[in-house]
């Protein structure tokens, strides 16, 4: 026999298999033993219970054969007794006597040869339950010849009464010198034999009959529990010529029940046992079919993260240890990779991004990995830009990692670079245009301030020629004539300042200034074009935060557009009115005229640089004035004035400090 499995077939099983092998055989091996075990155990038992039914069966017989036997002698030695002419009162008192002692014994029975002489226990007075309980008259009849013929006691068939009980009545001949005289007849009851001979201890464990030659149960002392249907025993009475059978079947023992029930248990943990196993195995498949599917997913998560050309770092939320980097990081900076101390490659960057973005800010209340946090950092030591996401993610083992995407962005940032001096030469030539534009104007606003100090300086002049003069009126002159110097000088300063090359400030301060700022520098210019500049200031209009100069420049520009677009308009028509007011939690600011409207197809591209439809236009203004809008992260827009003309629109937001708004 071929205990361990055939090795082909065992090399031919996948590995994972293989290793299942032994735990299941272990458990098959185990079922089998316990099996024989149960089975050995069975045996025993059954052979116990079978050589105890056997002695207690033949101990029943032989304490029914015992009875019957002294029985027999008893009746026997009537029949001596009536021989040898014994009186019948001492007989009758000798049987009443026994029978008193032998319940089974129903009747004892003298009759003489001629029937004409007897007695009978019990007396002849109880005749009728005396013949219900005898055997039939023809029985009888056989019984005495055959006693007659034999001269020996002998037994009827066994027999039943209408009430159904068994009876066996045993003849015994009064022979008186080779003569037949008669014969001593005893009845017995079956039913009392068997109830008061068999031992209590045997009738207790086992369901006794009595069965008659011809196989047919005369008696049976049934307890009404349920029997085995094999441990079963019979054996003959030896009576005389009758072939009565006890027979005694065992009922069914608790340690039966038992041994069953322990029976079911094995087998119900044995199934158990196998189930678990089952499924353990099943676990265990389940188990290695995802972690070759993990491994999978790695390989494609790190060939793609390979393939990307920003680098990207996973590092413990706490020590900073790197637990995972792909090609571009290794590249980007060389000599760091896994295991190495993530917060080493971040140490020459500027704002240092472990403090920008420390740990609580990656995680929500909960603890949970919240949204993504960027964050552009220069590295000092070789000067290269760095755009940074990161976030907090949960990493295999469960626990919370930093995850950082790193791009180099040094190029767009010198891009950026660029195209912020260029946007600023830009605004400086528009600044300049826009200057240039209004030179006449701006030489007519210094113009006449040097004509008054001329006239001032003049009068003074001439008074002093003149000897009549008063101090009062020198000084008098010669202050007015100072305050007009600095009229010119503001004139100019402020054309200086709005021309100044510098880099953008932002600063609160309130639009309703600036507004009337702008409109002093242009009002000659509003002059000129027969326009009325009428202002309509929001009260309490909150402060903004931005760059003055920008914001002057474009409502300068607005503000020239609008006049502009008026000069075909009716001279009293000719009204450009600037409004601020606070709508939506912004500061809007309208520039309103009453010019020609801006025609359907020339609106799409009104803001592209370029775009012009006067003959010496640029066509720079409007973008120049959305970049400026737009860095101030507010909006830029027109809308058709309802009363003629065209309304541009622009939103800043309020300052937020509260304290810089008084
Ligand atoms: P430019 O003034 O040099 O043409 P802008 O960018 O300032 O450049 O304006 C572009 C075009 O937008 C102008 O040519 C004009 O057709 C139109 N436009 C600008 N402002 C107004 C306005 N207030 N009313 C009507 N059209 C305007």
């Amino acid at each position: 026999m071929r205990l361990l499995p055939n090795p082909t077939l065992f090399k031919r099983l996948p590995v994972g298999r293989r290793a299942w092998i032994v735990p299941f055989t272990a458990l098959a091996l185990f079922v089998a033993a316990i099996l024989v075990l149960l089975w050995f155990v069975h045996r025993h038992e059954t052979e116990i219970q079978l050589a105890n039914l056997r002695r207690d069966t033949q101990y029943a017989e032989l304490a029914i054969t015992r009875e019957i036997l002294a029985h027999q002698e008893f009746a026997d030695r009537l029949a001596g007794g009536i021989a040898s002419g014994q009186s019948p009162g001492s007989m009758i008192e000798q049987a009443r006597a026994y029978q008193a002692l032998n319940s089974e014994i129903r009747n004892v029975i003298w009759s003489s040869a001629d029937d004409m002489h007897g007695w009978s226990i019990p007396s002849w007075k109880d005749l009728t339950a005396i013949a219900r309980e005898r055997s039939s008259v023809e029985e009888r009849e056989r019984m005495r010849r055959l006693a007659i013929a034999t001269g020996r006691p002998t037994y009827t068939e066994p027999y039943r009464d209408s009430q159904d009980e068994p009876y066996i009545e045993y003849f015994s001949p009064v022979v008186d010198h080779g003569s037949y005289r008669g014969s001593i007849s005893m009845t017995l009851s079956l039913r009392t034999v068997m109830q008061r001979l068999v031992p209590v201890a045997v009738a207790e464990k086992y369901r006794l009959s009595l069965v008659d030659a011809e196989g047919r149960e005369l008696f049976s002392h049934d307890t009404g529990l349920e029997t085995s249907d094999w441990l079963t025993q019979s054996v003959s009475l030896t009576l005389p010529w009758r072939n009565l059978v006890l027979s005694a079947t065992s009922y069914k023992t608790d340690s039966l029940l038992g041994r069953t029930l322990l029976t079911g248990v094995i087998l119900i943990i044995t199934c158990v046992l196998a189930w678990s196993l089952w499924s353990l195995r099943r676990r265990v498949e389940l188990q290695a079919q995802a972690d070759s599917a993990l491994m999978a997913s790695h390989e494609r998560f790190v060939t793609v993260l390979d393939a990307i050309d920003s680098g990207v770092a996973v590092s413990d939320m706490q020590t900073r240890e790197l637990l995972f980097c792909n090609e571009s990081f290794s590249r980007i900076f060389p000599g760091h990779g896994i295991g190495s101390n993530g917060a080493e490659v971040e140490r020459a960057f500027s704002p240092l991004p472990s403090q920008a973005i420390p740990p609580d800010l990656l995680v929500d209340i909960e603890g949970n990995p919240a949204h993504a946090q960027r964050i552009e950092v220069r590295d000092e030591k070789s000067g290269h830009w760095y755009a940074l996401r990161v976030r907090a993610v949960r990493w295999v083992d469960g626990r919370l990692v930093r995850l950082t995407m790193i791009s180099d962005i040094t190029d767009r940032k010198a891009a950026e670079e660029r195209s912020r001096v260029q946007q600023e030469k830009l605004l400086l030539t528009s600044r300049l245009m826009s200057v240039g534009e209004m030179a006449s104007t701006l030489a007519h606003e210094i113009n006449q301030p040097l004509s008054a100090i001329a006239n001032y300086n003049m009068g003074a002049v001439r008074r002093l020629k003149s000897d009549h003069w008063k101090k009062e009126d020198l000084v008098s002159a010669l202050e007015k004539s100072a305050a007009q110097a600095e009229r010119a000088g503001r004139v100019v300063h402020r054309v200086r300042e709005f021309l100044r090359r510098r880099e953008p400030v932002r600063e609160p301060m309130s639009i309703n200034e600036v507004v009337v700022d702008v409109t002093e520098l242009i009002e000659l210019e509003a002059e000129k074009s027969n326009v009325q500049l009428r202002l309509d200031m929001g009260h309490d209009v909150p402060l903004v935060s931005g760059d003055r100069i920008m914001i002057e420049q474009l409502l300068l520009n607005l503000i020239k557009n609008g006049i502009e677009a008026m000069k075909q308009t009716r001279v009293q028509d000719r009204i450009l009115t600037v409004q601020t007011a606070t709508s939506g939690g912004q500061v809007e600011i309208r520039v309103m005229d009453r010019g020609h409207g801006i025609a359907a197809d020339v609106a799409p591209e009104l803001f592209s640089p370029f775009f012009t439809t006067k003959d010496n236009g640029m066509g720079m203004g409007l973008n120049i004035c959305r970049s400026i809008v737009e860095l101030h992260d507010g909006h830029l827009w027109f809308s058709a004035n309802p009363a003629g003309g065209s309304v541009f629109h622009f939103t800043l937001p309020p300052a937020i400090e509260p304290a810089m708004q008084s």
